[in-house]
């Protein structure tokens, strides 16, 4: 792969994505749930691009899904209906109703008050409705505070005792079939003691419902597994499937996993050219034509991204490289040690193939780039660059 040929063709800023390896990565975590049945349901989140959806469907992906946009994508795509998820903590009584109406796999539940419009759209509809309910397990997961969720001070998910409540409920009702348990206790996961103990909980709720006669057939492992950004040492998927695994003797039920940035995280990089270096008396500024609304990561959860000039060497000195954006917070790497660089030189931004283009804006009236696929040695664009007109069209017809 030349990147200059790439930016030559398709023009900087750019995401640029080896689908060959988000192959092998899916097939190494398939291949590590292999003692039992499973279901990867890629977390359509960490980028939803249409391209990478059917690509990942092709190779017998399902999908995970936060939101009814993110369904029918999935759906559009070619996921077969049976193998689509719908989680999250807010979703709209029409969300429900088209996700009934498409009969999903499942839709995962995150509160009683979810669980009574879940059953009262599905008797409006006269469909029973499968579901699952999110267990929190109130675990730490050592991960970012932003990107933890299974603590019982985050908003999602509810506790054991509420969960056996709504699977009683379900039990009793006509309109819904409990057939999942859920949990996804952060993301960028990089221990594997939070996960097995969290999957050694829920799974002791398995039992007491199986108890009870609830016989669940999903059990739902979230995603989480962590990637190399800087020196980070990621679970193996092998280790993280054993963990897991472990924790059901006894139990006959398919591990569903919606792994998002293990996928694709460390298989894209985001292209961006120079535009200016600027020395003030305390520091170096390397000005790209990439910004923060393009990949938001680092100013969002300082977010450490590894970052290479192509074809060049020299002294290198620290620098921050810094968008045109007009905020302080604009920037992709800060303090880095690079060689000098010349106007038009190219900066590869590493692991930006995960919440990278599907958190860009369209902040300062600046249109979002375009995406490449590469594959088998050839490449492909898969999203346009988004043109000022595409950007307005919403707006002209109110002047
Ligand atoms: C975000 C999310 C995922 C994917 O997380 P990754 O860290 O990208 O693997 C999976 N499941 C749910 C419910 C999520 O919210």
């Amino acid at each position: 792969m030349e990147y200059r040929e790439l930016a030559e063709r398709y023009g900087t800023p750019l995401y640029i994505y080896d689908f060959d390896r988000i192959g092998e990565n899916y097939r190494r975590l398939k291949g590590a749930f292999k003692a039992r049945k499973s279901l990867i349901a890629y977390a359509v989140k960490a980028n939803s691009n249409l391209s990478l959806l059917k690509f990942l469907g092709e190779l017998g992906s399902g999908a995970d899904c936060v939101s009814i946009g993110e369904v029918r994508r999935a759906l559009l795509a070619g996921i077969p209906h049976y193998k689509v998820i719908f989680s999250g903590v807010g979703k709209r009584d029409d969300e429900i109703a088209e996700a009934i109406e498409r009969d999903i796999l499942y839709i995962n539940i995150e509160s009683e008050g979810e669980f009574e419009r879940v059953q009262d759209i599905a008797e409006e509809l006269g469909r029973a409705m499968r579901i699952g309910v999110r267990v929190n397990p109130n675990i730490d997961p050592k991960t970012h505070p932003y990107i933890s969720t299974g603590l019982s001070e985050n908003k999602f998910g509810v506790d054991i005792e509420e969960a056996k409540k709504i699977y009683m409920r379900a039990k009793r009702s006509r309109w819904v079939e409990p057939v999942a348990i859920h949990f996804h206790i952060g993301s960028q996961l990089t221990e594997l003691e939070p996960i097995r103990e969290a999957s050694a909980l829920v799974a002791d709720l398995v039992r007491q419902l199986q108890g009870i006669e609830i016989e669940i057939k999903f059990f739902d492992v979230g995603g989480g597994l962590g990637i190399r950004y800087r020196d980070e040492e990621p679970i193996e998927p092998y280790d993280y499937a054993q963990a897991i695994l472990s924790t059901l003797r006894g139990t006959d039920m398919t591990i569903v996993c919606e792994p998002g940035r293990f996928l694709v995280g460390n298989a894209g990089v985001f292209l961006t050219q120079v535009l200016y270096e600027k020395r003030t008396p305390k520091k170096r500024f390397i000005i790209v034509d990439g910004a923060m609304n393009d990949l938001l990561r680092p100013s969002l959860y300082n977010a450490y991204h590894e970052v290479e000039v192509v074809g060049r060497g020299g002294e290198e000195s620290l620098a921050d490289v810094v968008g045109p954006v007009c905020e302080s917070g604009d920037f992709l790497a800060k303090d880095r040690l690079l060689p000098p660089t010349e106007h038009g030189d190219l900066l590869v931004v590493k692991s930006a193939g995960a919440y990278g283009f599907v958190m860009s804006s369209n902040y300062n009236s600046r249109p979002r780039p375009a995406e490449v696929a590469l594959q088998g040695g050839e490449d492909r664009l898969i999203r346009e660059r988004e043109s000022f007109e595409y950007m307005i069209e919403k707006e002209v017809r109110f002047l």
